[in-house]
């Protein structure tokens, strides 16, 4: 049994879908269970409507969602052809009429809280999984629809709720396992789960890897494929280095390094069920799908290159907290990471010194309320636009000097923060956001000039 879970853009429009029918046609004797997102774009939409309408703009929150209805729908009857169309047409039409009803009751009150928000979130799922079963039942792969919220059980921290694997393990036993053994190939949706009281929850942007994880984790499954839009994990993101190469196999360790520090290629979470199980990942193409892409092990080959990969994270902000003399000693970083854990702000890259704290978040977090919580403690400064650059390779832990060279390489740039040692396996520094095509290309040509064949495609 494999699981193969296909991104937003692998089933952005009937086209796609037809090449995931095919994909998945083509393995069927590899008993699939797939995973699909919501198409591209439709959880932003979502989002943004779920927004006008808890801003009381019922108009905009209404024309947004019926732009949707018209996708689905085209997309829908493209793919199902006229007879088909008209049974699951009402199908896909109580789900919109569900969706318009609540717009309409959120902007009513004026309010959206993450429950809601949710609620209005899971439908990208709930209707691409639809609609993928439907195309491939019109394939003639025998398909079945399952509902990801009767089966992934999560805790109640909506918008990024926790899985409960016991729980979730239990109903893909229940539910779906008999699917695959009786020769149906189940198709849900990711990303989407439901609390024990079964109000619908998401566990996070980019979460459906992450349901695939879990998924493949507890149904032991053989493998499991993440279908994206592009080769496999590269050396570093090709919308910033077009020239970036094919990683053919990868660690487990350093492809969770890279995820953390921004490669969009994979969920951060998704490597963790996974190799708890040692089961292997693969990251494919859809467009490509001959091509062999990444494999993600417990072991990989170390190459003769320093690095394995260059990840990036924008959209970084540095919050720097400054106290008088010696009182950073004691209880003072305590805290700082209080606060930040009061306001759910996660820490990406910390530095400190007698008198001062210099640490970066995400910049869509909530940070005049952190700081305003933080100036009762100390001076509290924030500087927006800052990128996080992420060398990450396992050769890291036994070379040396290999600072030296990376800097050495960038001696004309300013350079905030620095941090290595945390995994051994990382170099990580904070550099202006506007310098990132440059720094990233340039030390892409140095690390990556002469790749070795054994690692790199
Ligand atoms: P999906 O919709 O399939 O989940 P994502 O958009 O989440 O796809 O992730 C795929 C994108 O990640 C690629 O199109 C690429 O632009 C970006 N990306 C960033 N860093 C990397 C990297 N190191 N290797 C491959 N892709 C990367
Ligand atoms: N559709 C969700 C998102 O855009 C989950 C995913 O695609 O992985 O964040
Ligand atoms: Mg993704």
């Amino acid at each position: 049994m494999i699981v193969m879970k296909f991104g937003g853009t692998s089933v952005e429009d009937a086209k796609a879908i037809t090449r995931v029918a095919e994909i998945v046609q083509d393995r069927i004797g590899q008993k699939p269970v797939v995973v699909v997102s919501a198409m591209a774009r439709v959880t932003d939409t979502l989002l943004t409507m779920a927004r006008a309408a808890g801003a009381g703009d019922r108009k905009a929150a209404l024309k947004l969602c019926r732009s949707l209805q018209e996708r689905h729908y085209n997309t829908a009857s493209e793919l199902l052809g006229t007879a088909r169309f008209t049974d699951f047409h009402s199908e896909l039409g109580s789900d919109f009429e569900l969706l318009d009803e609540l717009l309409r009751g959120i902007s009513a009150v004026g309010e959206i809280t993450p429950r809601t928000t949710d609620h209005v979130a899971a439908f990208g799922e709930m209707l691409s999984s639809k609609i993928v079963a439907a195309a491939f039942s019109s394939h003639g792969i025998k398909s079945e629809h399952v509902d990801s919220r009767e089966v992934l059980v999560t805790d109640s921290n909506y918008m990024s709720a926790a899985p409960q694997t016991e729980e979730t393990n239990q109903r893909l036993q229940a539910k779906v396992k008999p699917l695959v053994d009786s020769g149906h190939v189940p198709v849900m949706g990711g990303f989407i789960g439901a609390n024990r009281a079964g109000i619908t929850t998401t566990i996070g942007r980019g979460g459906s890897d992450f349901s695939a994880a879990l998924f493949g984790a507890g149904l032991g499954a053989d493998r499991i494929d993440i279908w994206t839009d592009v080769d496999g994990i590269l050396t570093t993101d090709p919308r910033i280095c077009p020239d970036a190469r094919r990683i053919k196999v990868i660690s487990f360790d350093e492809a969770a390094e890279l995820a953390y520090f921004g490669a969009k290629v994979l969920h951060p979470a998704t490597v963790l069920p996974a190799i708890q199980k040692n089961i292997p990942v693969y990251v494919l193409n859809s467009r490509n799908p001959s091509c062999e892409g990444t494999k993600i092990t417990t072991q990989a080959p170390r190459g003769n290159n320093i690095f394995k990969a260059i990840a990036v994270k924008k959209r970084i902000t540095i919050i720097d907290v400054a106290a008088p003399r010696m009182l950073l000693a004691h209880g003072f970083l305590r805290s700082i990471f209080e606060a930040f854990d009061r306001h759910k702000v996660a820490v990406d890259v910390v530095s400190t010194s007698e008198v001062s704290v210099s640490l970066t978040v995400d910049s869509n977090q909530a940070i005049p309320a952190l700081a305003a919580d933080l100036a009762k403690l100390a001076d509290v400064k924030y500087e927006g636009r800052k990128a996080i650059v992420c060398l990450v390779g396992e050769s890291l832990r036994e070379k040396s000097g290999v600072a030296a060279l990376v800097f050495r390489e960038l001696s004309d740039k300013k350079i905030r923060m620095i941090s290595q040692g945390a995994s051994e396996i990382n170099l990580t520094f904070v550099i202006e956001e506007d310098e990132v095509p440059e720094v990233i290309q340039r030390l892409h040509g140095v690390f990556f000039a002469d790749p070795d064949p054994e690692v790199y495609a």
